[in-house]
């Protein structure tokens, strides 16, 4: 390695200055991410240093294919958040399973709570959040089938006045990542328990990931809803994949799977990082909310 000389105490400087740096910059603090871990007096430190960023992972239970555990998606979503939280201190909160999960209540072990209670338990989260100081909420999604409920939550938070901010991580197409996966694939098709989510399970808990299982049941697209252009319904997903299951996860592949899970955690430190520095959010929530109050009054 070619470095240049400094001095004893420049380098000394450089040395004190390290650990602590290290330690706000980088997340590598003795604080733990995780909300049920810290104590009150923790809590206090941890909004502080976070910024008042709280990472809610969203899971559901619900069946995974012949060979995944219900809880998959929750699994993996919080490794996700916990590598990012590593990279950039956030705080985590706990287990989160309420989510829009109907189209698999005809599988063992699905958990489908009803509409109202999955919106108002993701309402008084946030809220009693918001209250301890996490004025910044990340969303971070880890089930499909929240895909239309989340940005319509985030919508809904216009409809009254809030001094907080609910962000959903948005995942942008990461085209290292996308190469590198690519490449290591072995099928094409693919989604809900098939190659590439079996293969984040394999990557970090792979004493859940029964591989040898998952060609027990098919998981192919049956097109049974294909002549329905220029439509939504619900049925959809059963229409296509009443095994809950679409694609193949006997292929999975460890390297996959850390690919796909360190990538996303790098775009999430970085949404973190953004939001730690961010003032605009909050500036222009304010000014709508007080325009909102009496909009005659808002300029024409
Ligand atoms: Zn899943």
């Amino acid at each position: 390695m070619n470095r240049k000389p400094v001095t004893a105490a420049l380098m000394s400087l450089f040395l004190l200055s390290l650990p602590l740096a290290m330690s706000y910059a980088q997340g590598k603090t003795s604080l733990p991410v995780k909300y049920e871990e810290l104590t009150a007096p923790e809590l206090v430190e941890a909004v502080e240093l976070s910024d008042g960023i709280c990472l809610i992972p969203l899971g559901i239970l619900e069946k995974h294919g012949p060979h995944l555990p219900l809880g998959t998606d929750l699994l993996d979503v919080r490794e996700r958040a916990l590598r990012a939280a590593k990279m950039e201190y956030s705080v985590i909160f706990p287990e989160f399973y309420f989510g829009q999960i109907y189209e698999a209540k005809h599988q063992p072990g699905t958990i489908a709570y009803s509409p109202d209670l999955v919106w108002e338990v993701l309402e008084e989260t946030c809220d009693e959040l918001a209250r301890n100081g996490f004025k910044k909420i990340v969303l971070v999604n880890g089930h499909g089938g929240n895909n239309s409920f989340l940005p319509y939550f985030c919508q809904a938070q216009l409809a009254e006045d809030k001094d907080y901010a609910v962000v959903l991580f948005s995942p942008g197409y990461d085209s290292t990542t996308a190469q590198k996966v690519e490449a290591l694939r072995k099928t094409t098709t693919g989604g809900h328990a098939g190659e590439t989510e079996t293969s984040m399970i394999l990557a970090h808990r792979p004493d859940l990931a029964h591989v040898e299982r998952g060609a027990d049941q098919s998981g192919e697209n049956l097109e049974r809803l294909e002549h329905l252009r220029h439509g939504y319904t619900a049925i959809w997903w059963y229409a296509q994949f009443p095994n809950h299951y679409a694609g193949d996860g006997s292929e999975a592949n460890r390297e996959i799977g850390e690919l796909l899970l360190n990538g996303q955690a790098t775009q999430l430190a970085e949404l973190i990082r953004i939001l730690k520095k961010d003032k605009t959010i909050m500036k222009l929530q304010r000014e709508f909310f007080d325009k909102s109050e009496n909009p005659l009054k808002t300029r024409q």
